[in-house]
């Protein structure tokens, strides 16, 4: 029986540096296991490297490589920027690694059994940049569709993967379950796909024009193609088949979050191998939109790339977090800009959180003397005491049923803005004047500090190191989900921490 929640990233493929595009969708998925892991819940998120292929090889060769040499080299890049990015991943497959080609060659062999896999003869059209065939139709003026550079003719004996035998069934499976492919237009674009006879797969390569791959089980002549075995690293990672009781407490996967460029092989070529090999369907394929840059999709070949890493190193991991949450929204495109990524800075955190929980710890100090005053808070009655009280519900839906963070960064920014306006009706420095205002002082005090508590905990999945330096402050070290749906957790009595502003301001240099 399942009892986790697993997400997935891609397997990146090692021929690229991590930019902006891998950082993405690791962060999007950091988020959602983070969120599901302070639920309680049993998470497993995996991520790794997809390291086969012509592409692999070649690069190898024209540095002077040993392949192997050369995908440790890159793998280090990945891991690097994800420690960086602060991810927290339960586990990093590699394609090269044992465990997955003891996996891939188990389910091969019983699609061999099954005649889903059959050999066959193979004519038509090669792309080596891009490792696709195409047939005399496919072809634009002679040219790959994809990427518009010259195709090499070849005619070979390969095997082939039949999804015509579930072509029927995933047209229906995928009009039964609206929630497997995310968003409609993904979905539908999925849908009219499907409408076409599906062509089979051709999924060996042999091995005198290609080496650099897991052997074909039983066809030592042969290696897999690239993709057949890099979508396996889902199943192989939690152990399909060897490691029984892991892999059925993991599988199926409640997410496999993937870019919209890679949808055809993951809502089509997956699901079917999945039904061929009588393994249950993930529950959601999630595909998101592209980060442009002027305009164009962010890529090696078009040289727009932005590093991840500097932006991190420059503006601070959560700020580089926050933005890429708060300015894209799944369905769509997002266009990257440095301005932007500082105009939402200083006024979203430097402004509305930043001086919230600065000038928040400064009154506790000074009316107070930095300890959090006596009262009952079951006593409170303040509409921004509901507020904060609905925001843990408020997330679960947007993370877990609408698969919007940016939805859910908006709720957490509403209370950041209640807290704002609570402290200007409150005007807590007339009060302090007031000495028969004593106990609604207090009330004040103690509320808006509970309400940044709140804050804090909700901002974990998000900003997990903003999330941490917040609860700092308070001395709070509950961090789960009672505590961000209960009213009253923070201590009166307790002393606080001296705050320093979380998001000192970036000068406009411009
Ligand atoms: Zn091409």
């Amino acid at each position: 029986m399942k009892e986790s929640y697993y997400i997935t990233t891609p397997i990146y493929y090692v021929n690229d540096k991590p930019h902006i595009g891998h950082a993405y969708t690791t962060i999007l998925c950091d988020t959602f296991a983070r969120f599901n892991r302070l639920l309680g819940k049993k998470v497993f998120f995996l991520t790794g490297t997809d390291e086969h292929g012509e592409k692999v090889e070649r690069t190898a060769t024209s540095l002077g490589k040993e392949v192997t040499q050369h995908v440790d080299d890159m793998v280090v890049h990945f891991k690097q920027a994800w420690k960086k990015l602060n991810i927290q991943y339960d586990d990093f497959i590699r394609t090269t690694e044992a465990r997955h080609k003891e996996v891939v060659h188990i389910v091969v062999r019983k699609l061999l059994a099954s005649g889903d896999i059959y050999k066959g003869k193979y004519e038509g059209w090669y792309c080596v940049p891009c490792e696709s065939f195409w047939s005399d139709v496919q072809l634009a003026d002679k040219k790959c569709p994809d990427c518009h550079r010259a195709v090499n003719h070849y005619e070979e004996e390969n095997f082939f993967f039949k999804l015509s035998n579930y072509q029927d069934w995933l047209k229906q499976y995928i009009s039964e379950h609206p929630d497997f492919i995310i968003p409609k237009g993904k979905r539908q674009e999925v849908l009219s796909f499907l409408k076409d006879p599906l062509e089979d797969l051709c999924i060996s390569r042999p091995k005198k024009r290609l080496s650099w791959g897991i052997p074909f089980p039983d066809h030592e002549q042969f290696v897999m193609y690239v993709w057949f075995d890099a979508l396996i690293n889902y199943i192989s990672a939690p152990g399909y088949s060897v490691k029984k009781e892991t892999f059925s407490s993991v599988w199926p996967a409640d997410i496999h979050m993937i870019g919209k460029d890679i949808l055809r092989q993951h809502a089509i070529y997956w699901p079917i191998m999945l039904k061929a090999a009588g393994i249950e369907q993930p529950r959601h394929i999630i595909a998101h939109g592209w980060w442009t840059i002027e305009g164009s999709k962010v890529s090696k070949s078009r040289g727009n790339i932005v590093d991840p890493i500097n932006m991190a190193a420059m503006y601070g991991v959560d700020t580089f977090r926050y933005y890429m949450l708060r300015e894209a929204s799944i369905g769509s495109d997002g266009a990257y800009s440095e301005e932007l990524l500082i105009r939402r800075f200083n006024s979203d955190l430097a402004n509305d959180l930043g001086n919230l929980v600065y000038r928040s710890l400064s009154m506790g100090e000074r009316y107070f003397k930095g300890v959090i005053p006596a009262i009952d808070p079951q006593t409170i009655v303040h509409p921004i005491r509901e507020h904060a009280e609905q925001l843990g519900k408020k997330l679960e839906k947007a993370i877990n049923e609408e698969f919007d963070p940016r939805a859910a960064i908006g709720a957490i920014w509403d209370l950041i803005s209640d807290a704002n306006k609570y402290v200007e009706d409150s005007k807590p420095w007339q009060l302090k004047k007031d000495t028969s205002k004593e106990h609604q002082l207090r009330e004040f005090m103690y509320t808006l500090l509970e309400v940044i508590r709140f804050i804090g905990i909700a901002l974990t999945p998000f900003l997990p190191e903003t999330a941490e330096k917040i609860l700092f402050l308070l001395k709070e070290s509950k961090v789960d989900a009672a505590a961000l749906n209960t009213w009253g957790v923070l201590q009166p009595g307790r002393t606080l921490e001296k705050g320093q502003p979380l998001f000192p301001k970036i000068e406009d240099t411009q």
